[in-house]
């Protein structure tokens, strides 16, 4: 079973009558085989289902309109094996509401140098007839990703496979429900956003909830399914000794324990994909949720702190994208900087929220006070993360549209910090802590990020081009100079470009 196999992408062809019933029969042929192929794939994580070539604009508006009202399927991918005139696609295309991939690929790989005539040459017309699709494409100003290269080869089917990890993210926001308990942490600014817009623009909505509402399913718990689910945290992770003979802390970890539960069954039975808390409005509540969203997240579910539900939902969207793969992906924020100038790195962190999916190894599950909200010590596992890539990514409404701002990073060893009692994650941003986080602040990147050690930068820039919101990009060719003009012809960009594109 493949990681996303509940959702397909549909494998459609163009061409036209022109050729004759032989060569048809031919470019199905040959289409049906390519459809396999990358079905078959181990870097395509979901179903690729061939449908019969177009050859007429009616077959190709069909296949549009059922693309648009089959709800497992994700997207198409489409690929002229011939010509097909593209007047033919414009209706389809007009109304195709799913994500689109040009997939510019040729049947055969190779030219057969001795014995190319004009049938293979009739057969093979990638070349030319991609291009006829890709003029209406462009002015159409259709959002697409284009994947160039042959079909047998993993590279360019990894792409496909990123770019079917988006369409899944994006299918999955589409009437997602983020359920944001109390508000806005008071005076923030980046935590905020037109939730109109979201909706319309991403597809997910949030619904807000008193703390009230949560604390009534808390309270519905009883001690024994506490108990029990204390059970499986001492079997899941490292207590330290004496923890649990300890009333207070068994009480503190009973406590987390239906605070778990009661979270965990009001997201179920309300159908939440990600949730929001914020240690400001914890009315009713003993603590802030701490181990209890770190597993939430585990789970896949969606988590932004202080009423982030931008974060929420972008981390969902995260969750989706990176299933089946190693690495994991958490809330996080960059906390603390280590400024050596030989060695500068960022530390990242929460209060207690980052999700295990990152850790390197097993998590202690530790209780703490906090310092800051005045309730209960919660409990919390803590953990470091391993060295290797990670991307860092963010979510803000900069007034007309979405920006979605990404910085690869490389996680880094760094020294033990016994005192520090969350879990833990060291970074150096490429190209620069200098440049990386002028560059960041620059295009007013947010605190809160989707961190992910499973996902690329592309992963991100094709769920962002899917959605139709900007897409910034942080990475080894950034130079601020270019950078800030980017931010700037940007801004003219999303200013007018609704009305220059008809
Ligand atoms: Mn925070």
């Amino acid at each position: 079973m493949k990681a996303l196999g509940n959702y397909e992408v549909w494998f459609v062809t163009g061409s036209q009558h022109l050729y004759g019933a032989e060569t048809l029969k031919q470019v199905n042929q040959n289409s049906t085989q390519i459809a396999q192929a990358l079905d078959s794939s181990t870097s395509i994580p979901v179903k690729v289902v061939f449908k019969p070539v177009l050859t007429t604009p009616e077959a190709i508006t069909q296949i549009c309109a059922e693309a648009n009202n089959t709800a497992n399927c994700i997207g198409l991918v489409a690929w002229m094996h011939t010509f097909s005139p593209a007047k033919m696609w414009i209706q389809g295309l007009k109304i195709l509401y799913k994500p689109l991939l040009d997939f510019h690929t040729q049947f055969g790989r190779d030219i057969p140098w001795a014995n190319i005539d004009m049938d293979f040459m009739n057969l093979n017309q990638t070349a030319h007839g991609g291009r006829e699709f890709g003029f209406i494409n462009a002015r159409m100003r259709m959002e697409r990703k284009v994947v160039v290269g042959h079909w047998a080869v993993d590279a360019v089917q990894k792409q496909i496979g990123t770019w079917t990890r988006a369409a899944a993210a994006w299918q999955d926001a589409q009437g997602g429900k983020i359920a944001r308990f109390g508000d806005n942490m008071r005076n923030v600014a980046v935590t905020e956003g037109d939730k109109v817009g979201a909706q319309m623009h991403l597809g997910f909505s949030v619904y807000g909830y008193g703390m009230g509402d949560l604390v009534a399913y808390i309270s519905k718990v009883t001690d024994q399914e506490a108990e029990q689910l204390v059970k499986v945290y001492s079997q899941e992770y490292s207590i330290a000794t004496g923890v649990l003979e300890n009333a207070a802390n068994k009480n503190t970890l009973m406590s987390e324990a239906k605070i778990e539960l009661g979270l965990r069954r009001f997201l179920e039975e309300g159908n939440f994909k990600g949730f929001t808390t914020t240690f400001e409005d914890l009315h009713g509540l003993p603590q802030l949720p701490g181990l209890a969203v770190q597993r939430l997240m585990a789970d896949g579910y969606g988590f932004g702190a202080e009423g982030d539900w931008k974060t929420a939902a972008l981390l969902r969207m995260t969750k989706v994208m990176d299933k089946g793969l190693e690495g994991g992906s958490s809330f996080m924020e960059d906390y603390t900087y280590h400024l050596d100038p030989a060695n500068p790195k960022v530390l990242g962190s929460h209060m207690l929220e980052i999700c295990p999916s990152i850790a390197r190894s097993n998590s202690n599950l530790e209780i703490h006070p906090l310092s800051i909200g005045g309730k209960a010590d919660p409990a919390r596992l803590v953990f470091d993360v391993a060295q290797g890539k990670a991307v860092n990514a963010a979510l803000m409404d900069m007034g007309n549209r979405y920006r979605l701002l990404l910085n690869k990073v490389d996680v880094v060893a760094c020294e033990p910090m016994p005192k520090l009692p969350v879990a833990r994650v060291m970074w150096e941003p490429k190209p620069s802590l200098e440049v990386a986080t002028s560059a960041w602040i620059m295009a007013g990147g947010a605190h809160h990020t989707a961190f992910s050690k499973a996902l690329t930068e592309e992963h991100f820039e094709d769920l962002a081009l899917i959605a139709g919101i900007e897409f910034v990009l942080i990475d080894e060719q950034t130079n601020i100079h270019q950078f800030r003009n980017e931010l700037r012809w940007n801004d003219l960009y999303f200013h007018i470009s609704k009305g220059i594109f008809a």
